[in-house]
């Protein structure tokens, strides 16, 4: 099922996130490790776009990576995420995206915890947090 793209222009982007957020999630820029206020971050509830509110991972499938970035097993939904080649610094990587607006979330490794073995490797930036409800 194709999902609705959310566009909007650099300039609409740019009033709406701060400056972090914008070099992170529309310039693909990466937070510094330990600087993002999600690596050390364990209520329960869900992770969302910063720029869209797509729902994208969930508190449940997070694992203490000691990255420094938050990290997580799998996305709440295999569609919320779009995946794109990414060989910047000489590096073969694999990119994460929001599937309905192209948002730059990090990066996805094959070197995570069971079940899935993966890590995904997100910038704080790019996302927001809603607790579950109680
Ligand atoms: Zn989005």
């Amino acid at each position: 099922m194709a999902m609705d793209k959310v566009r909007k222009s650099e300039e609409e982007w740019r009033s709406q996130l701060t400056a972090e957020q914008f070099q992170v999630a529309r310039q693909q820029g990466t937070e510094r490790a330990f600087s993002g206020k999600y690596a050390d971050h364990h209520e329960a509830g869900t992770y969302t776009c910063v720029c869209c509110g797509l729902p994208l991972f969930a508190s449940g499938d997070k694992f203490e990576s000691g990255s420094g970035w938050p990290s997580f097993v799998q996305p709440v939904d295999d569609a919320s995420v779009a995946t794109h080649e990414d060989r910047k610094y000489g590096m073969l990587r694999t990119e994460v995206l929001c599937a309905r607006c192209d948002a730059h979330l990090g990066h996805v490794f094959p070197d995570g915890p069971r079940p899935t073995g993966l890590r995904y490797c997100m910038n704080s930036a790019s996302l927001n947090f809603e607790a579950a409800a109680e």
